[in-house]
This record gives C-alpha cells, sequence and structure tokens, in this order.
C-alpha cells in the first residue's frame, strides 16, 4: 500500500490537475468481478441440499459452510450468504470469484472464511465442492498429534493423509483462531496439499471433492470415522487401520456409490 502511495503521488506530481483527480479512481475504484452467468437450478438446488444435510448429519451445526465451482466457469464459485446451514435457500446462494469477492453482494454478508473456499479452488482444479465444519469429533484429533486414519471402508478417502492446519504457527502470531484473510486461506491450501482433508487445530476441518454429493459423503464419514478411531483407541492400543491398498480398492468401490446415501440424505432433509 505504501509503495502504491509512494507512486501515485511521484507519478501524480508530474500530471496536470485533471489527471491528478483520475489517477485514484483508475487505481482504486474496483469494479465488482463479473458474473459466470445464472448458474444452473440443479446446481443450486444440490448446494442448498448438500447445507441441509450436513445439517441434518450432524456435520455443521449454526457454523459451517459448504460451496460449491460454478459449472459454466471454473474461476466463480458459489457460497450461501452468512447464514446457518439448515436455513439456506437457493435464493441466499452468492457468487464469488477466486479471490472470494462476491459479485453482486446486493447488501448480503458472506461468511467471515470464505478465503477457505476461494484459495484452495485456485490451487486445486480437481476440487469442484468443498465443506468447512467443526464437527465435534475431529476435534481431538487437531490437538493431540494423533493423526486421524481410515480404519474402515467408508472413509478410505482419508488414506493419503490428513495433516493438521496450526494457525498460530503459519500466522506467527496469536489470532481469533479464523481463517479470515486470503493469506491465511492460502496457507491452509498449502497444508492441504494434494489430500482430501486437512484439520485445523483448535477448530475444525475441511473436506474437498470433485461433486457436492461426493464432498458431503466426504464431510459426514470424516465425522464417523474420527468417532470410530477414538473408541477403538478407547479399546486398543493396537488398533488396524486400512492398508494402502485396501484403501485405494475401497474408495474406487464405495466412492462410485455417493449417489445412494445423498439421495437418502437429500430427501430426508429437504422433507423437513
Ligand atoms: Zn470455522
Amino acid at each position: 500500500m505504501e509503495n502504491i502511495g509512494r507512486r501515485l503521488f511521484l507519478g501524480a506530481a508530474s500530471l496536470a490537475g485533471s489527471a491528478l483527480l483520475a489517477v485514484p479512481r483508475r487505481l482504486f475504484a474496483q469494479a465488482p468481478p463479473s458474473s459466470a452467468g445464472p448458474a444452473d437450478p440443479t446446481l443450486i438446488e444440490d448446494l442448498v441440499a448438500a447445507n441441509r444435510i450436513l445439517a441434518d448429519q450432524g456435520v455443521v451445526d449454526g457454523y459451517g459452510h459448504v460451496s460449491v465451482r460454478h459449472g459454466a466457469n471454473p474461476a466463480r464459485y458459489l457460497l450461501s450468504r452468512s447464514l446457518a446451514p439448515e436455513l439456506v435457500t437457493a435464493g441466499d446462494v452468492m457468487e464469488y470469484d477466486l479471490d472470494s469477492t462476491p459479485v453482486d453482494p446486493r447488501g448480503r454478508t458472506g461468511y467471515l472464511e470464505r478465503f477457505i473456499h476461494g484459495e484452495i479452488y485456485k490451487v486445486r482444479p480437481d476440487v469442484m465442492a468443498i465443506v468447512h465444519s467443526h464437527s465435534p469429533s475431529v476435534i481431538p484429533f487437531g490437538v493431540t498429534g494423533v493423526a486421524l486414519r481410515p480404519l474402515y471402508h467408508m472413509s478410505a478417502f482419508l488414506a493419503g493423509g490428513v495433516p493438521v492446519f496450526d494457525i498460530r504457527a503459519e500466522s506467527g502470531e496469536m489470532t481469533d483462531m479464523l481463517v479470515r484473510t486470503p493469506a491465511l486461506g492460502r496457507a491452509l491450501a498449502r497444508t492441504l496439499g494434494s489430500r482430501n482433508v486437512v484439520l485445523m487445530r483448535g477448530h475444525g476441518s475441511v473436506a474437498t471433492a470433485a461433486s457436492l454429493p461426493h464432498v458431503v459423503f466426504r464431510g459426514v464419514y470424516t465425522e464417523v470415522n474420527a468417532r470410530l478411531q477414538a473408541q477403538a483407541m478407547a479399546l486398543s492400543s493396537n488398533v488396524t487401520y486400512l492398508d494402502p491398498e485396501e484403501a485405494r480398492k475401497a474408495e474406487a468401490a464405495v466412492g462410485g456409490t455417493v449417489s445412494r446415501p445423498w439421495e437418502l440424505w437429500k430427501r430426508k432433509a429437504m422433507g423437513k
């Protein structure tokens, strides 16, 4: 900012008075990002359903959010305005560019942590949908150094490893624990790397996938695996996890059937 200001001053000093007024406008009057156009109504409907399902399944409560990449432009994504997921309707869905700037806010407030979504979409072209939650069973694995590992076939997608994002280490300071800046979003995306899920110390987790049904599936079964793993570890110090080859085969098999629970969960959540 300082450098921009100095350049502006030096440049403006050599300009005529009328140009002096025009320079700041050109530099600072940012037009909102352009829209990718109306999203497919089916995609919006699925995004609303994803919000309701995640609430119904106990993955999100008054907090947490789910997004999907815009079908017409991979540089745009869709996310509800700041609202409890269970209350989200089609009219609450906002379009963002990958800097997480709203295309047409119309007075609506966005989630503080929307940068989680934009910064992951920037670096992971394979990711089409993202869930951020504070689902409770996952939290202990972010604060103990005990790795979250797949112990049954439904959570085989955890096999690539589940890294932990430590906001204090990444930012070098005490924060309010929220990923409220693009820089923190970038650091989180870096920690996620090429994996499917990342934990956030003392906060929650993020699941990614190639579709809304799949990311909902991963959000649900990340929570279930965490609960089962804590139970297994309480029973025995000798827990057998999926072998990487078992995980690869299970992921291929179960991953092809996500439409089954999706249809069930959708009917239950939307019927309320
Ligand atoms: Zn959060």
